[in-house]
């Protein structure tokens, strides 16, 4: 026997059952970037190796070991993109989306890195991002924050989040920031683990981002940034507090936050939420005003954030929220062959109604047919049996028995589906209803719509 073939490792299937709380979550996502102003734009999954080369840089855990890098049958090197920031500073500066003007875009889609999978980490993951560019004021940093909160909210997960923020300054600002802490560094050089005394020389500031536990007490220990802003840099970084707290975010500042990326400047931030155990954070960003020149455009600024769908999905899950379900609202019963002609037809012209339809196929018994009906949580079953197939007619059955079953002629059945789906109450109920509602006046009581619908539900 041939072995069976499995996914590649760090790369997972979402099955139905699954997709239900993926779908919610990116209804979410739509609905909050429209609500902020935000425009959608979709990237190639491929670019060319240089492209994250010099935008996240090449001293980055990203760069150095978790890109899919391969060269092409030309000997071109290309990377599946393991981030999507520099694609759309890319896609922008390629098609003059920012000549004259400010954009908010917003993306969605699988990113790649090679990284050891475990839970929260996988190597194809999915990230939804925002990016504003042509605005250099804290007031846009703050707007991106404030999206993210109101898509906490949506979503029910604001419970346990927590949001850190931190300034890295402008250029000069962080070069002598970075000169004081190589002389820090240097002084404990014999307890740097190897990757941080190689990151001493290249990129200092990265040796803050360790999550090595063995060096967190000298991490804690270090010179902070703060100490070294700029006026500008500080005034920005106050301002954007100020803005947050205008709309009651509550933030906490976290002089230790660098960020894993060479690209940022001033405002950093990280969502982290209590309930996601050893990969805690959600949702990263910040500015990165000098990324569009990094990649031979014109100086453009820009603040955006990129969020693991993944790790967003856990929390909706953890939080239990309810999604809709399978939409499938019509099951259609057939039993023989003219009968599954007709009902084939039948089905075809409930979804040219705009009416969810599921046909039985394959046949089987009528009981065997209406279990299926109920796995899909039809809300109405349509059957047809040779005797309605020889009058072009057909049982329309209310599968939550509220209503007996009816024949109606073939042509009517998206009428009496329609009816069923959307109960619309006849005259004689108004009636009813008029004269309850005029008995329970003349008694001081309450009006109760529950009680009163079910002694009234319709024949
Ligand atoms: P981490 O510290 O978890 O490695 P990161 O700093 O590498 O995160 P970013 O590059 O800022 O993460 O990506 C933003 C978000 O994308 C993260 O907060 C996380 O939710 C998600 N993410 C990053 N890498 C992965 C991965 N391998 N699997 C699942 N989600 C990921
Ligand atoms: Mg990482």
């Amino acid at each position: 026997m041939i072995g069976k073939i499995q996914s590649v490792r760090g790369m997972n299937d979402l099955l139905p059952g699954q997709i239900e709380v993926w779908h919610a979550v990116e209804r979410a996502i739509r609905s909050v970037a429209v609500e902020y102003g935000y425009r959608e734009i979709r990237l190639p999954l491929l670019e060319k190796t240089e492209l994250f080369k010099r935008s996240i840089g090449e001293v980055t855990d990203i760069v150095e070991k978790e890109m899919y890098t391969f060269l092409d049958q030309r000997g071109n090197s290309l990377s599946l993109r393991p981030e999507a920031t520099a694609s759309c500073v890319r896609a922008g500066l390629q098609h003059g989306l920012f000549h004259n003007a400010q954009v908010r875009l917003w993306y969605m889609g699988p990113m790649f890195r090679y990284e050891r999978p475990q839970k929260g980490r996988y190597r194809q993951f999915h990230q939804f991002g925002i990016e504003a560019f042509g605005w250099t004021g804290p007031d846009i940093d703050a707007e991106i924050i404030a999206l993210g909160v109101k898509l906490w909210k949506m979503l029910g997960i604001g419970q346990g989040v927590t949001l850190q923020v931190n300034s890295l300054g402008d250029v000069e600002s962080r070069a002598r920031y970075r000169g004081n802490l190589v002389t820090y560094f240097e002084r404990f050089k014999n307890d740097l683990d190897r990757d941080s005394r190689r990151r001493l020389d290249m990129n200092p500031l990265r040796i803050l981002d360790s999550r090595n536990p063995a060096m967190q007490d000298l991490i804690q220990n270090a010179p902070t940034m703060i100490e070294y802003l700029d006026d500008a840099s500080r005034k920005h970084f106050d301002l954007f507090c100020e803005y947050l707290s205008l709309l009651n975010i509550s933030f906490e500042i976290d002089h230790r936050l660098v960020r894993g990326l060479d690209y940022y400047t001033n405002t950093v931030f990280e969502w982290k939420s209590e309930h996601l155990g050893a990969q805690n954070a959600f949702c990263a960003g910040g500015r990165y005003d000098g990324l569009a020149e990094l990649l031979g455009g014109r100086s453009v600024p820009g603040a955006g954030f990129a969020l693991g769908v993944e790790r967003l999905v856990e929390l909706v899950n953890i939080g239990k929220m309810q999604p809709e379900g399978h939409p499938t609202q019509v099951y259609v019963c057939v039993l023989g062959s003219s009968a599954a002609k007709l009902g084939f037809k039948a089905a075809e012209s409930l979804r040219h109604l705009g009416i969810c339809a599921t046909l039985n196929c394959g046949g089987g018994k009528l009981a065997s047919q209406l279990r299926k009906a109920h796995k899909l949580k039809a809300a109405v079953s349509i059957i047809i049996g040779d005797q309605e197939a020889g009058t072009n007619t057909a049982v329309v059955k209310d599968m939550n028995a509220k209503r007996a079953q009816t024949i109606v002629a073939i042509d009517d059945i998206g009428a009496a589906v329609t009816d069923l789906l959307n109960p619309k109450w006849t005259d004689f109920q108004i009636y009813l209803w008029c004269g309850h509602v005029k008995w329970l006046q003349s008694r001081n009581e309450s009006i109760s719509w529950s009680s009163y619908g079910r002694s009234i539900a319709g024949p």
